[in-house]
């Protein structure tokens, strides 16, 4: 359960109040949970769901890693960088073509010593059973960290995000507001609040159009099913999924006007780095929430600010 983790983050993550934000917005009272201060090559969300997927790792005698993402994803970096410090060997199996410029998750990729095997348009992990039996070919013991690390393992280091938080203070939060993409930290936050008995709205701020047959919110709740279970809380019903479709503006990674603007009163109004994918969405989300009204003025609102920063270097030319 939550004892089975390999510390690999830097936790507890701090715990702020954004003063400034949320006297210029007028609105709630906002906090944010650090956990884009994780440690582990610069942080970030995937850090927790590792220290529970990597523990699974080793107790099944893996000696290599494979995970997928993104060129710029903030999951493989990650992973890149716990396979480096327990010396596992790390594929990882990117979307799209090799670029002329290495910036970004892909040169610290690199620099971490993962081998990147790319992929076209398939950035999902499409072609990770072939790599894996050609692992097993050559005598390894292959891993598979699946996409966004997000399965059971992942969603309880999200459960144990939660455990921590409910240590960390007193505080009472009405509602609790992230970037919610491949589902595993929305569904860890859910069975967390429940474990704890947190009675927060759990609201997730959609980050990609795409999803699977089950529809993302169906998605959601299997995971935080199956976490609910192995933590012995009782289970989710479709109306728990809070998530909001609002603000996926060109699709996932497609940088716009929402996002530049909350990248940029949070960094000159708090001294804070969101990023441009993850983050600067959720938070786009969460301003544009305020100003409609929909928290009242004395909400206590929690935006989990699940890294991703070193992705901004690679979209200077967006911002
Ligand atoms: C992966 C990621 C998310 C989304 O988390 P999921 O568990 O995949 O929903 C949010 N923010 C950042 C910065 C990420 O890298």
């Amino acid at each position: 359960m939550l004892d089975n983790r390999l510390p690999l983050g830097v936790l507890p993550t701090p715990l702020e109040p954004l003063k400034r934000l949320s006297q210029v917005l007028g609105g709630p009272q906002i906090w944010v949970k650090r956990d884009d201060l994780t440690g582990l090559a610069l942080g970030g969300n995937k850090t927790r769901k590792l220290e529970y997927i990597l523990h699974h790792a080793l107790a099944q005698g893996a000696d290599c890693i494979i995970s997928a993402g993104a060129i710029q994803s903030n999951h493989c970096r990650q992973t890149a960088a716990a396979a480096a410090r327990l010396g596992l060997e790390c594929h990882l199996v990117l979307g799209g073509n090799e670029p002329d410029e290495v910036n970004g998750n892909l040169l610290l990729d690199k620099l971490l010593g993962a081998q990147i095997h790319w992929a076209g348009e398939k950035r999902k992990g499409e072609d990770i059973p072939e790599l894996a039996a050609r692992l097993k070919q050559q005598g390894k013991k292959p891993y598979v960290v699946p996409y966004g690390g997000s399965n059971l393992h992942g969603a309880l280091g999200y459960a144990n995000a939660v455990l921590e938080l409910a240590k960390q203070t007193e505080q009472r939060f009405d509602h609790m507001v992230f970037a919610s993409a491949s589902g595993g930290t929305h569904a860890g936050i859910l069975a967390g609040t429940r474990l704890v008995g947190m009675d927060a709205q759990i609201l997730g701020i959609r980050i990609d159009k795409t999803e699977g047959p089950q529809g993302f919110a169906g998605t959601v709740l299997e995971l935080a099913n199956l976490t609910a279970d192995e933590l012995g809380v009782e289970a989710f019903d479709a109306g728990h999924v809070l998530l909001n479709a609002d603000y996926l503006g060109g699709g996932y990674a497609v940088i716009g006007e929402p996002e530049r603007e909350a990248i940029e009163l949070l960094a000159k109004t708090e001294g804070i780095l969101l990023d441009p994918v993850y983050t600067g969405r959720a938070m786009a989300g969460l301003i544009d929430l305020v100003r409609k009204g929909y928290f009242s003025k004395d909400d206590q609102v929690l935006f989990w600010h699940t890294g991703g920063a070193p992705a901004l270097f690679a979209y200077a030319d967006k911002l």
